[in-house]
């Protein structure tokens, strides 16, 4: 493998971990539609492009980190895309979280011009980008992990190989299912025990000991002065944001309705987040989903 890479779409992730690999010795061509994270990726070494396909013409390797599926698909298939940039052996990684059918698609057709690709979402969130510690969930070929994991283990501590392309977004979907499911099952439970009378501090205690407990309990707890470090105690700052989640959700619903599965309570939670983001909350962290629920709640005081 070549030591430079391609980089398209350097937002809040992406910028973090094209840093990494810039602080890992490779070199890095950008391209975003923002020019701003451009610019201050140029101070730790970058090189910008003009756009997809020139980032993809720099190196071997070209990685994409997008909002989410359609913005792969032009980012990648459309006009002065990744696919118009690659040369003869290059391998596209897109670290996305996209629709894993999506992800096969592309796949099928980076596969059919003569190039390789991984799907390789993330784990982790800005911290996890920023420190390096991301898990990153790949599918595709098992050789073509091998070569491709020492790039990877330059922005993530666990890179596990899931299967074939799209496995990577089918474990990642149903990981973030969990995940947004159990923080706002938190919310609204601790909603309740609130209204009930109990102290958030005693609820935490008990149930960090008990079988509540749960990733959003332990980690992105939603209410403000839990725990020692969470989004909720500096005014919902993301973290995750509620938007990422309820489209991750969104994706593990039409997943689900793919192979006749129920998704119920991705369905409710979707509902849950939807309401947030409704209300103006949906670039905040994903935690902020308890302010739905409070704003859902009564008045207070006992039931007739
Ligand atoms: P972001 O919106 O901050 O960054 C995305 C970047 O892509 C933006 O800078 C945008 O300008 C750029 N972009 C959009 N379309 C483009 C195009 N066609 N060509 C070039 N650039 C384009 O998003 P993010 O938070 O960095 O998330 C990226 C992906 O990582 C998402 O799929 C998200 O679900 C996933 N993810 C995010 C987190 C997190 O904590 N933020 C954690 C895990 C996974």
């Amino acid at each position: 493998m070549t030591e430079r890479i391609g980089f398209v779409g350097v937002g809040t992730m992406g910028k973090l971990m094209a840093i990494n690999l810039l602080k890992r010795h490779y070199q890095v061509t950008a391209f975003d539609l923002d020019p701003a994270p451009v610019e201050e990726l140029l101070e730790f070494g970058a090189e910008k492009a003009a756009s997809s396909a020139e980032a993809a013409a720099a190196g071997q390797v070209v990685i994409t980190m997008l909002p989410s599926s359609p913005h792969v698909e032009e980012a990648v298939l459309g006009l002065g895309g990744v696919l118009e940039g690659m040369r003869p052996g290059s391998v596209l990684i897109d670290m996305s979280t996209i629709d894993p059918l999506v992800s096969k698609r592309v796949a099928e057709q980076v596969t059919a011009r003569g190039f390789r690709m991984l799907d390789a979402p993330v784990s982790g969130g800005s911290v996890g980008a920023r420190d390096a510690t991301l898990t990153i969930m790949v599918g595709g070929p098992k050789d073509l992990f091998d070569e491709c994991k020492p790039v990877l283990e330059a922005m993530g501590k666990n890179v596990i190989h899931c299967g074939d392309n799209g496995m990577g977004e089918v474990v990642k979907v149903v990981n973030n299912l969990m995940a947004g499911v159990g923080l706002a099952v938190t919310a609204e439970a601790y909603n309740i025990g609130m209204r009930l009378g109990a102290d958030p501090k005693v609820l935490y205690d008990v149930i960090s000991k008990s079988s509540g407990r749960c990733w959003a309990h332990d980690i992105n707890h939603p209410i403000p002065g839990v725990i020692p470090a969470s989004p909720a105690n500096d005014d919902y700052t993301p973290g995750f944001m509620v938007d990422l989640m309820r489209k991750d959700l969104g994706l593990a619903i039409s997943a689900a309705q793919g192979v006749k599965a129920p998704a119920i309570l991705a369905a409710v939670a979707e509902q849950m987040y939807g309401s947030a983001s409704n209300m103006g909350l949906g670039r905040r962290d994903m935690s902020a989903v308890v302010k739905a629920i409070e704003a859902l709640s009564g008045p207070g005081g006992d039931a007739d």
